[in-house]
């Protein structure tokens, strides 16, 4: 059965790129740096960057929360698209690749608006629901460890406003989902988070095959 997706070649990524604003020379370079990193596969591309940004826009949202920092390219782009006074919480326990993104967040001038939060993201998502004065959240983006996926994904449903959406990235796994031989604990996190998304009725949710597999889940 015919499933009429367009399977993306290389030269339509380029078309793409083609036919879209310029990235800002500041998340060009990011992106350079970063691709020589020998992590450097994990960042989001500049498709789904764009995406965020647009999600931010018509969210209208000035708070947002994020899990899995790395260098910075997906911060910095949620935090270009805020409002000045918007405030977004990154997350990350690794004071090395936030270094990194810390210079491209001065470079972007986005710094005042990113409120880094070092250490394990679940204490850092336990100690946001314990400080109940806080408001509520409008964006969320999930991209840091596979198994606490889905542990993330509750902590970020009870701090969204309803209307509010997270967003959880690297869903297809590159493609390891589906193969049945491929059983490491990464893998079978994200297939038991998918199954598990499919079936909440909290949400309302949608899997986009943008970069490596994007989950979009609107708390209802
Ligand atoms: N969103 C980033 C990529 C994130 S890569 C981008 O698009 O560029 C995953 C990140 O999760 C890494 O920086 C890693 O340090 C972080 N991470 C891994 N385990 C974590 C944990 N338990 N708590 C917080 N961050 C974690
Ligand atoms: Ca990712």
């Amino acid at each position: 059965m015919s499933h009429q997706h367009l399977r993306l070649t290389d030269e339509l990524v380029d078309y793409i790129r083609r036919v879209s604003p310029p990235e800002p020379d500041f998340l060009r370079r990011l992106r350079a740096e970063t691709s020589r990193h020998p992590q450097g596969r994990m960042q989001i591309t500049p498709e789904q960057g764009r995406f965020l940004q647009f999600l931010i826009r018509v969210l209208q949202a000035s708070r947002a929360l994020e899990i899995g920092v790395f260098t910075g390219y997906s911060s910095t782009s949620i935090a270009l698209a805020l409002p000045p006074q918007g405030r977004l919480i990154a997350c990350d326990i690794s004071p090395e690749f936030t270094a990194v993104a810390r210079r491209y967040w001065a470079e972007a001038q986005v710094e005042a608006r990113i409120d880094l939060r070092l250490g394990p993201a679940l204490a850092t998502l336990e100690e946001l629901r314990n400080n109940a004065a806080g408001d509520p959240f409008d964006f969320a983006f999930i991209d840091a460890d596979k198994e606490n996926y889905a542990a993330y994904y509750e902590h970020c449903l009870a701090l969204l406003r309803p209307g509010g959406v997270v967003a959880i990235d690297n869903t297809l796994w590159h493609g390891d989902v589906i193969r049945p031989e491929v059983q490491d604990p990464d893998t079978r996190a994200i297939r038991a988070f998918n199954e598990f998304v499919k079936s909440d009725s909290r949400v309302l949710a949608c899997l986009l095959p943008i970069g490596d597999g994007l989950t979009l889940a609107c708390k209802l």
